[in-house]
């Protein structure tokens, strides 16, 4: 394994922001912990913002912001392009990173949270020289020019569930519209953001456009009412969002809000079933089912429903648990303590709710594993709608099955939430997976397939789910502003 690769034992040095190019001392004097989730065992201290920090790194990232958004678009493609090389040549390196601060398991950082970050990165590059404007004509003597404008200063405030991808998908697509850019990574998950930063420096990314505060909910409130700051792109939970958008409201910035979900997966009698149990678990306990868009309430037509149901559990128990270095290991442990014993929660709330318990929702009894957060893929079948497990969001691995008779009661029932973040429908009939897709109230909807994300299409919630998109050409418009600059071409006459 190369030197540079960390492991489940590394602990590091303290680490610091990063503003302007390079790393600099906070001047709080104030430090956080980041810990390894499979072990509880401290990784390294971090260095907490303080309001003076934040000032300097908007400074900076104004100044920085000159330089970028006066840059030719080609560079500006060629160094993000470059951005994309290193990070696809150190995909590894930061994939052990991010095993060791998430507890995510390797098997998932090499293959998917690296990438696809890269992939928005490349995707949004692409689009630069493309960026354009609009013109009309005003004969006999005047026309007008719709600028497409940069917004200035952003920023983004990151959850601990998708660490470094989250930062690349945030300034992407702010960058290639010419933008600079404040990261703050959930206080859970502070590393990898950092090394994001060193790779945009030594990809060509002028100094401050790019740049990195650390600490809690705390700097995250500095920055959602910066009056230097344009626009805040938060993903976290529902209430947070509420928060962050009260907060920009004082300066009336515009906000990107990616939230929770509690989405559904609807199962018709004709689905491919394979396909469909295949769906139901890689939507529940994929990242241990720490994904905001998990299909958590799994709709069962009544045909298909006991088949289904005696299938999930041997699959769920054959799914390999334990050390996220393991390279066989598909789950691993939950984030934090306090998550933990929050998603233990929800496991004796189900318990207690009558639901049939299929498997699962226990703490595993290996002694390997005994000072790690991790908790048995969890499966309950015979749910009711109102149960308070089906109802909350988990952020955890528990899969809710409901029987139902028809369309219109899965519809219906699916619908009845205030998220709206995905779905989707298994079914063979091509007539109704349009109808069903198109009535599921969510910003992504998937038919026979799960959490499919390219760089190319916006994700993004209805309801409370979230406010904008990422990704996808509709990004632009939420990192841009529009300009019209009407030109007279002849003398302008008084009107009275
Ligand atoms: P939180 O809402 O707790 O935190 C998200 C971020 O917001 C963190 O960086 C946090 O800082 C910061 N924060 C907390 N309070 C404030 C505040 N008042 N003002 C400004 N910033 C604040 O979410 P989690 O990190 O717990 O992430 C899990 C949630 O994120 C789930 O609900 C999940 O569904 C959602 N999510 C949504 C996604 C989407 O794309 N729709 C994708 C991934 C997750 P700190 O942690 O340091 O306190």
């Amino acid at each position: 394994m190369p030197q540079n690769f960390v492991n489940a034992s590394t602990t590091l040095e303290v680490q610091r922001l990063h503003i302007d190019g390079g790393y600099v001392d906070a001047t709080s004097g104030e430090t956080f912990t980041t810990v390894n989730p499979a072990t509880n065992r401290d990784i390294c201290e971090v260095q907490q913002a303080a309001e003076a920090d934040v000032d300097r790194a908007v400074d900076a990232a104004r100044r920085g912001f000159e330089v970028w958004s006066q840059m030719p678009a080609m560079d500006r493609t060629r160094i993000m392009l470059r951005a994309v090389e290193i990070l696809r040549d150190r995909n590894d390196e930061f994939a052990h990173l991010e095993t060791l601060d998430t507890g995510k398991p390797l098997s998932e950082t090499t293959t998917e949270d690296i990438r696809t970050g890269a992939d928005v990165i490349e995707f949004y590059a692409g689009l630069i020289s493309s960026l354009h404007g609009q013109h009309f004509d005003f004969p006999p003597a005047a026309f007008a020019t719709i600028r497409r404008e940069p917004l200035g200063v952003c920023a983004g405030i990151g959850a601990w569930n998708y660490p470094m991808q989250i930062a690349m998908w945030k300034s992407a697509p702010a960058l290639a519209c010419g933008n600079s850019f404040i990261f703050k990574p959930a206080e859970l998950t502070p590393l990898t953001a950092l090394r994001l930063a060193e790779v945009y420096t030594e990809a060509g990314v002028p100094d401050g456009v790019f740049n990195v505060v650390q600490g809690d909910h705390r700097v995250g409130q500095m920055l959602s009412r910066h009056q230097g700051i344009d626009k805040i792109s938060l993903t976290g939970e529902v209430g947070t969002g509420k928060k962050v958008m009260a907060d920009a409201a004082t300066t009336l910035k515009g906000v990107t809000l990616e939230l929770g979900g509690k989405s559904p997966i609807i199962v018709f009698d004709d689905a491919d079933f394979d396909s469909a149990v295949n769906a139901a678990l890689v939507a529940n306990f994929y990242s241990a089912g720490e994904v905001c868009s998990n299909g958590t309430r799994v709709f069962v037509q009544r045909g298909m429903y006991e088949e289904f149901v005696s299938k999930l559990a041997p699959r769920a128990e054959a799914l390999k648990i334990g050390d996220p270095f393991d390279p066989d290991v598909v789950v691993g442990p939950l984030i934090s303590r306090e998550h933990h014993a929050k998603v233990m929660g929800y496991m004796d709330i189900a318990l207690a709710s009558g639901a049939r318990h299929l498997c699962g929702g226990t703490v595993p009894d290996d002694p390997a594993l005994a000072d790690g957060n991790y908790v048995t893929p969890a499966i309950f079948a015979d749910c009711e709608d109102d149960m308070q497990f089906v109802k909350e969001e988990v952020f955890g691995p528990l899969m809710a099955v409901l029987p139902f008779d028809d369309e219109d009661e899965a519809l219906r029932r699916a619908n009845d939430t205030n998220y709206g973040l995905s779905g989707a429908v298994f079914t063979t009939d091509f007539a109704r997976a349009h109808r069903v897709a198109n009535s599921i109230q969510a910003g992504s909807v998937w038919i026979n397939d799960y959490n499919a994300l390219p760089a190319s299409i916006p994700f993004g919630g209805y309801k409370q789910s979230g406010v904008g998109r990422e990704n996808g050409l509709v990004t632009i418009d939420h990192f841009t502003q529009w300009k019209t600059i009407y030109a007279n071409l002849t003398t302008f006459d008084a009107y009275y």
